[in-house]
């Protein structure tokens, strides 16, 4: 199994250090917010990996932080805590803040299928971890104490932003960050904040009451599940040139070892090709397009399109096109199940999707080999069971959806006018096809045009 290794920016084949089981951590959410389906990107692709690592055999000791304290609305420790921020915003307490936006989150995840880690963790829950790491810091000489906090001294750490490639002359260079003056070099980050009595959340610790950096939140967890070897490390792309690069120093630093072997990183959704941002009031979450009567299964089918390295560009009829996909290939599977066990030889189609998904996860390329076997293929139930095994990647479903179309099948009325109406269409007489269609709803069905054809579901 091949995955491509941010670190050294080359493909390389993966082996946990223990043959058998994968230490896994996965930046987590910060709970201030809903969960927007650029964030579910980067959970999906970090389903994928999970999924194609099981499908290898391994089991996985996966850690995920809930970020409820500590992200500054920065990523450079600028700015206020945005626990805080929402806290104000909303009238709510922190506490409730974080319950709210983390049920939020793992609701969305639940719906589009994530395998979620096996190890949960806020970061509230934590907090004498994270003190220990920094004592561990200063003793070694890397953190020093302000009036402000407890810093991590870039300068002290050789391989200073190996991750990103920057060098930090070249970054010195370029600052644009306003100089601390008690900070050794500009670039020195927050280990442990001292808080002002106002700051809600805070806790005692050997340098006063205060508050951890949010980067060390996940070195801290690190240490904690995994000590001082971690496998693979997952998360967005904007996390590389900072969080990442500090979660380095801090690891490597304290262990005195490289401590996360392989890093990964998924690339950004975009919309209608562009940023999602506020002012272009185009930031969606799953429950936007459920609104607009998608199912979370459509974004998933639309994610799988595309290699988590690349940007992916989302617009609705790109997830209108995902929606009749994944309902066609409903509907090949299952002419597949209902048919008789043939014989079939599908061992290529099988080797070709392994050979895809362990090319450092070509989901799009394992998706067109399912494609190609339920197209091709003579109907034939072994061809259905193949589809199911190569659904424990896709996550699609497969079965629940035949399950549902043997027992739903569409009355025969249904399927007369719908026929009906694909003719009213090619004739150009839509008031009679909008007529059909609409009727068709009555009855509980609804239909969706393609360039190809037409898809009936049950509503
Ligand atoms: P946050 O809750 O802001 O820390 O973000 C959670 C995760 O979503 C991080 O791994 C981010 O890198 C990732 N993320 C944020 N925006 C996008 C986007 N537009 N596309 C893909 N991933 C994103
Ligand atoms: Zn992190």
């Amino acid at each position: 199994m091949k995955l491509f290794n941010t670190l050294t920016k080359r493909k390389e084949e993966f082996k946990p250090v223990n043959p058998n089981i994968v230490n896994m951590y996965s930046c987590g959410p910060t709970v201030y917010y809903y969960a927007h389906i650029g964030n579910m990107r980067a959970y999906l692709f970090m389903d994928s990996l999970r999924r194609v690592l099981k499908y290898n055999g391994y089991t996985i000791n996966g850690v995920m932080n809930i970020t409820d304290v500590g992200h500054l609305t920065s990523d450079e420790d600028e700015g206020e805590d945005k626990m805080e921020v929402a806290s104000k915003r909303e009238n709510k307490s922190v506490w409730e803040i974080a319950k709210f936006y983390t049920d939020f989150f793992f609701d969305q995840v639940k719906q589009l299928n994530i395998d979620v880690p096996e190890n949960i963790v806020p970061a509230t829950s934590c907090i004498n971890d994270m003190i220990e790491f920094v004592k561990g810091l200063m003793e070694k000489g890397y953190a020093y104490e302000t009036s402000k906090g407890i810093y991590f001294d870039v300068s002290k750490f050789k391989g200073y932003g190996m991750l990103s490639g920057t060098k930090l002359e070249d970054k010195l260079a370029g600052a644009r960050i306003e100089v601390d003056p008690e900070k050794i070099n500009p670039y020195d980050f927050a280990l442990w904040i001292k808080a002002p009595k106002e700051h809600i959340m805070q806790w005692e610790s050997p340098w006063g009451m205060g508050y951890p950096g949010w980067h060390i939140e996940c070195s801290a967890m690190g240490r904690k599940y995994f000590g001082n070897s971690i496998d693979i490390h997952t998360g967005g792309i904007d996390h590389k040139t900072v969080h990442h690069e500090n979660e380095i120093a801090q690891n490597d630093a304290l262990n005195g070892k490289q401590t996360v072997r392989f890093w990964m990183h998924c690339e950004f959704l975009q919309v209608d090709g562009g940023k999602m941002s506020k002012s272009l009031n185009n930031i969606y979450t799953l429950e936007d397009l459920k609104q607009k009567g998608f199912d979370p299964l459509d974004f998933r089918y639309f994610y799988l399109n595309a290699h988590y390295s690349k940007k992916q560009n989302f617009t609705f009829d790109a997830l209108k096109s995902s929606r009749i996909s994944r309902l066609r290939l409903y509907d090949e599977c299952f002419k597949h199940k209902i048919a008789e066990n043939k014989n079939l030889d599908l061992t290529h189609y099988k080797q070709k999707f392994e050979d895809a998904i362990n090319d450092d996860l070509n989901i799009p390329l394992a998706l067109s080999v399912l494609w190609e076997m339920v197209k091709n293929e003579e109907k034939a139930k072994e061809v259905y069971e193949m589809s199911l095994t190569f659904d424990k990647v896709l996550g699609l479903d497969i079965e629940k959806y035949a399950i549902e179309q043997t027992k739903g099948e569409i009355p025969q009325e249904v399927l007369s006018m719908a026929e009906l109406r694909w003719e009213a269409k090619k004739n150009k007489n839509f008031a009679y096809a909008d007529e059909l269609r609409n009727k068709i709803g009555e009855l509980g069905y609804d239909i969706l045009d393609s360039k190809e054809g037409y898809q009936i579901t049950k509503r």
